[in-house]
């Protein structure tokens, strides 16, 4: 197990979620950044930063996401 833990602060419980966001005011349109959530706290993360009228996408946190590393 490779276990990602969760952005939320003081949360240690693992990652189910990919929380992508940014900052128009500061971040080019190519930036992302990248929060992991549990499923207990993704809603949060996300409407923290809907909040914020940031552009945030939610994905789930799969192996098989598109930067990963390639199997051989
Ligand atoms: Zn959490």
């Amino acid at each position: 197990m490779n276990d990602v833990e969760c952005s939320r602060a003081g949360c240690r419980a693992s990652a189910r979620w990919r929380v992508i966001w940014r900052n128009p005011r500061i971040h080019s349109a190519d930036r992302r950044k990248v929060w992991t959530a549990c499923d207990e706290h993704v809603a949060y993360l996300r409407e923290f930063l809907a909040a914020r009228d940031f552009p945030v996408l939610v994905e789930p946190a799969t192996a098989e996401t598109a930067d990963a590393e390639p199997s051989s």
